[in-house]
């Protein structure tokens, strides 16, 4: 399983912030080969992003309407995405679910969406900081999984994107333990859900994710990759944070 380390832009980036995308595929492939490279900018630069990229690092979106197309003002769909060049959409973002009111019954059928324009769907999940203060946070992790994924999918169309909503923008980080305990219990629940092929989709850590800290995090076991928010900005950081990755054949996915 190789690992994927996601960038998402969030709403940042004006045109002149493509040269950090140029640096990134002019590097990023050579120097990682073994690593799945994603940067997900604002819609308005995907389809210069995907030129720039040239197939050296793929484009994602950040989100993505149910319908393929239709009366849906402001939308964007998983269909409309392919079309300029991506190959993977982030849905159920916390910050979706929280400024958009997005349910997981949404967040799936966004997913299917994804799935049906022969995206990669990121599926996100994580707990506040109040629901891991009263010893919740693996059941609330666990129901977003089972609601926000649709059966039938599988490693290749499906990541995990885990997101612990207090460490996201924060500095703030879990500790190893709760990372690890969280990925073993994501990947038991999606075993129980998909069956064998739960096995085999990446589970990315997100939230704070910066150079420092990006090769203890990445090595942690059950850690398929990482969603990196902020530290993506910026070609060098994002670049450091690929360096970072363990080779293939280091990896121990899930704990024993
Ligand atoms: C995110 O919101 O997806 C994220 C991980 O942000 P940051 O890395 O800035 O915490």
């Amino acid at each position: 399983m190789r690992p994927l380390i996601a960038g998402n832009w969030k709403m940042h980036g004006l045109r002149a912030d493509l040269k950090e995308i140029e640096s990134i595929a002019a590097t990023a492939a050579k120097l990682h080969p073994d690593v799945d490279i994603l940067v997900c900018p604002p819609a308005t630069l995907m389809a210069e992003a995907a030129r720039i990229a040239g197939g050296r690092v793929a484009i994602g979106g950040q989100d993505c309407h149910t319908e393929a197309s239709g009366h849906h003002t402001g939308d964007i769909s998983a269909e409309m995405l392919k079309d300029v060049g991506a190959s993977a959409v982030i849905t159920g973002h916390s910050e979706r679910r929280r400024d958009h009111g997005e349910s997981n019954a949404l967040v799936a059928a966004k997913a299917s969406a994804a799935r049906r324009a022969g995206l990669l769907a990121i599926v996100c999940v994580g707990e506040t900081q109040s629901q891991r203060s009263e010893g919740d946070a693996l059941s609330i992790c666990g129901g977003q999984i089972v609601a926000s994924v649709p059966t039938g999918m599988t490693e290749a169309d499906l990541a995990i994107g885990y997101e612990p909503l207090w460490a996201i923008g924060s500095g703030r980080m879990p500790t190893s333990h709760e990372i690890i305990q969280m990925h073993a219990h994501i990947r038991k629940c999606l075993v129980l859900h998909l069956g064998p092929h739960g096995k085999s989709v990446r589970i990315l850590y997100g939230g704070s994710v910066n150079p420092a800290d990006a090769s203890g995090i990445l090595a942690l076991p059950g850690v398929g990759g990482a969603l990196v928010g902020g530290a993506s900005l910026k070609a060098e950081d994002f670049l450091a944070i690929l360096g970072s990755a363990p080779s293939v054949s280091s990896r121990r996915l899930d704990v024993a």
